[in-house]
């Protein structure tokens, strides 16, 4: 699904010498080129804070953390991601309140969060998901309303932009109250291990947050606030670092694969290509609003399994993301949950598959790809 190896073979050098940096100032942990590395990628994101952490999970339960969210307040996410953003909702004893997605962007669906926001609701974790954003417009909107916290979950979406009602491009990431992010290797930004970062402009916040990650501590040895240890360490950070002048240029490769798997889908009856609604209609030049972390087709009147398994056959990764909708993995059942609630997600676990996306796919693997996709369901 990814090729790391090709990746690192292209900055080998520039990877080495920040490692090596870290290396001969053994500064591991909280060293300079975490702080160089925060303050760059503050730079690209045009956000006053960032604050790097351990994973994205962490950033994700830290910024709710730092919100001061009680537990029996609610908080709306999506039925359809990864399972962490729900995970650290119920971790903390807050109560998840899962909601269907939009068939076309495979995104929270705005009148499913409007439905399910009650007195206690306290904030919604729309996920921008496969690289696209969640309509922040309506979700901001919201949170104005009904006096809410937007924590977004931008494991999947660095580096895109979101083209606002004002008709501005802002960053990702950089529009709730707060955000989260991960550096997992596959993600568009990834370090060679784990690593992830919490994103904010409101100062207080920031402030809460950095005395969070660290054991609740804002002066030496006086613990505030109950804390936790989450820290990116200083080799990751040396390798994000030498990564991130790139990252446009890896979103930039990720679209061009994707017009191209587009291409070849074209109009075909049973395969449907990712939409991207964010800006414009296809991916054009000056696209920038969806970065591609996932290329998911979805897979209609045809046996999209078999398709999985002919794929795997022929040397071709694939995956299902995500193949059980949340409300119905059996950690986060509830009886308030009522199918019917939910059409749109569990009819997505039965078409949605994924292809090979990364920076180094070739024209010749597109070919391949498609042309084996297509065969088999034309023969099918
Ligand atoms: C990867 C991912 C996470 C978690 O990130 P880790 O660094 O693996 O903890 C959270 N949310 C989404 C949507 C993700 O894709």
């Amino acid at each position: 699904m990814v090729d790391l190896k090709g990746q690192y073979a292209e900055i080998k050098k520039e990877v080495n010498d920040s490692i090596q940096e870290v290396l001969e100032t053994t500064a591991f942990v909280n060293g300079p080129k975490v702080h160089e590395f925060q303050k760059n990628l503050e730079n690209y994101l045009g956000v006053k804070h960032v604050i790097p952490c351990a994973n994205g999970t962490d950033a994700l339960q830290i910024a709710m953390m730092g919100l001061g969210l009680k537990p029996g307040d609610e908080v709306i996410t999506a039925d359809f991601t990864f399972a962490a953003t729900v995970e650290v909702i119920a971790l903390l004893n807050l109560t998840p309140v899962l909601v269907d997605v939009d068939p076309e962007t495979f995104n929270i669906d705005i009148d499913a969060v409007k439905k399910a926001i009650t007195p206690k609701t306290k904030a919604i974790v729309p996920v921008h998901l496969f690289g696209q954003c969640a309509n922040m417009d309506a979700l901001m909107a919201l949170a104005k309303e009904h006096n809410l916290y937007i924590i977004e979950d931008n494991a999947q979406g660095i580096g895109a932009k979101y083209k606002n009602s004002k008709g501005e491009k802002v960053m990702s990431g950089t529009i709730g109250h707060v955000a989260s992010t991960s550096f997992f290797p596959s993600k568009n930004l990834g370090c060679y291990g784990d690593g992830g970062a919490i994103f904010t402009n409101d100062d207080d916040l920031a402030h809460i947050i950095r005395g969070i990650v660290n054991h609740g501590m804002y002066k030496r040895y006086h613990h505030d606030v109950v804390g936790v240890n989450s820290r990116l360490d200083s080799i990751q950070a040396a390798v994000l670092d030498a990564k991130l002048p790139h990252l446009d240029s890896y979103n930039n490769k990720r679209r061009n694969a994707a017009k191209k798997y587009n291409k070849a889908f074209t109009n075909h009856p049973k395969i449907t290509t990712p939409k991207t609604v964010n800006g414009c209609d296809d991916i054009c030049d000056a696209c920038d609003c969806h970065v591609f972390h996932q290329y998911t087709l979805k897979i209609k009147n045809a046996d999209r399994d078999a398709l999985a398994k002919h794929l795997n056959d022929n040397g071709i990764p694939c995956g299902v993301y995500y193949p059980i909708p949340l409300h119905k993995q059996k950690a986060y059942l509830d009886s308030r949950y009522k199918e019917e609630d939910f059409v749109v997600t569990n009819q997505l676990v039965k078409e949605v598959i994924s292809l090979p996306m990364h920076t180094e796919l070739d024209d010749e693997q597109i070919d391949f790809i498609t042309n084996t996709i297509i065969n088999f369901i034309d023969n099918n």
